[in-house]
C-alpha cells in the first residue's frame, strides 16, 4: 500500500494560497532537510512561478550534512533558487533571512511598499518555529500534530517587512511512492493514514543500504550481521534487542516498528537523509512512467 493522505480542505487551501500570492513579493518554502524533494510542494512551485523564492532545508541538525550539501547545490543549479540549510530554532541565521528576503525584492521597502513574505511548508516542518526565531518576540504557536490547521497570520517584523503564515495548508499530491514513505517516516503523515510496520520496513530497507553503521550503533548490532539482511529480518532483530517480544517468544513487529520510527524522528539513529538528488530523479522518472 502506498501512502496517500491529504486532508479534505486542500482545495480551499490552494485557492486561499493563490489569492494570497497575488500580493506577495517573496516566497519562503520550508522543506524537511531529511526529505527535501518529498516535502516540497510542486503545486506551490507552479503557483509561485516568477516570484522570488527562497528554499530552506530545515531540521538540518537531523539530516546527513553531506547530503544536505548535495541538495543545496542541486537547488541552486537546477532551479536557480537560493537555498539554505537551517535549524529553525536558532535565532541568528533565522534573522539573517530578513536581509536575504530584502535582497530578493530590492524594489520593495519603506512604508508605502512594505515587503510581503509568505512562509509555506507541510505541517510540522517548522514554520512556526522559524517565524518565532525571525521575530524578536514569541508569536506563532508551535506544535507536533500533523494536520492541525492554524489561521493565517500576518506578522509585522519590521515597519516595512510583513510575514504571512500560509492560509490553510498545502499538501503535495504524493506522486512518487518512495516520497510517500519518506513523509510517513518523518512523522508528517497522520498515524491513521499509514501502516507503521510497512513504513518502518521501507525505512529499514534504506538504512540498511545507506546508514548500516548508524543502525548497528543504535541497536548495538554487528554491522557485518546487518549486511545482506532483509528489512524484516532487521526489524525482528531490533525488536528482540529492545524486548518487543510477545508471549511464546514471537517478536512484536508493531512495537519494533514504533521503536524504529520514533528513534529516526528524534534523531536517535543518527543524522540521516532519506533521499539524494540522483535517487530522486530515478524514483520520479519511474513514477511518471507508470
Ligand atoms: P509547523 O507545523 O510547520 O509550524 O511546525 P512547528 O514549528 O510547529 O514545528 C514542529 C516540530 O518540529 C516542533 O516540535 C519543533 O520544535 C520541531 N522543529 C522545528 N524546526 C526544527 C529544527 O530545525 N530542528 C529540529 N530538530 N526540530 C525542529
Amino acid at each position: 500500500m502506498a501512502i496517500q493522505w491529504f486532508p479534505g480542505h486542500m482545495n480551499k487551501a490552494r485557492k486561499d494560497v493563490a489569492e494570497r500570492l497575488k500580493d506577495i513579493d517573496v516566497v519562503i518554502e520550508l522543506l524537511d532537510a531529511r526529505l527535501p524533494a518529498s516535502s516540497a510542494n510542486p503545486m506551490l512551485a507552479r503557483m509561485a512561478k516568477g516570484k522570488p523564492r527562497l528554499m530552506i532545508l530545515n531540521k538540518q541538525d537531523l539530516a546527513d550534512p553531506a547530503v544536505t550539501e548535495q541538495w543545496l547545490a542541486w537547488y541552486r543549479a537546477k532551479t536557480q533558487t537560493e537555498a539554505l540549510g537551517m535549524d529553525a530554532g536558532e535565532r541568528a541565521p533565522a534573522q539573517r533571512l530578513i536581509a536575504a528576503c530584502r535582497a530578493l525584492a530590492p524594489n520593495r521597502s519603506g512604508l508605502e511598499k512594505p515587503l510581503r513574505v509568505l512562509i509555506c511548508g507541510i505541517p510540522n516542518v517548522g514554520k512556526s518555529t522559524l517565524i518565532n526565531s525571525m521575530s524578536s518576540r514569541k508569536i506563532a504557536k508551535t506544535g507536533n500534530m500533523p494536520g492541525v490547521t492554524k489561521n493565517e497570520q500576518r506578522i509585522i517584523l519590521e515597519d516595512d517587512f510583513e510575514l504571512y503564515d500560509t492560509p490553510g495548508m498545502l499538501w503535495p499530491k504524493i506522486e512518487v511512492e518512495e516520497g510517500g514513505y519518506n513523509l510517513a517516516a518523518s512523522g508528517a503523515v497522520g498515524r491513521n493514514a499509514m501502516d507503521e510496520e510497512e513504513v518502518a520496513l521501507e525505512l529499514l530497507k534504506y538504512l540498511l543500504v545507506h546508514y548500516r553503521a548508524d543502525l548497528a550503533a543504535r541497536y548495538k548490532l554487528d554491522e557485518e550481521t546487518l549486511e545482506g539482511m532483509q528489512d524484516w529480518q532487521a526489524l525482528e532483530l531490533i525488536g528482540k534487542r529492545r524486548g518487543a517480544v510477545l508471549s511464546g517468544g514471537r517478536i512484536n513487529m508493531q512495537k519494533a516498528a514504533e521503536i524504529v520510527l520514533t528513534d529516526f524522528r528524534d534523531g536517535q539513529t543518527g543524522r540521516i537523509t532519506l533521499e539524494r538528488p540522483d535517487e530522486w530523479a530515478v524514483w520520479e522518472k519511474r513514477a511518471k512512467a507508470i
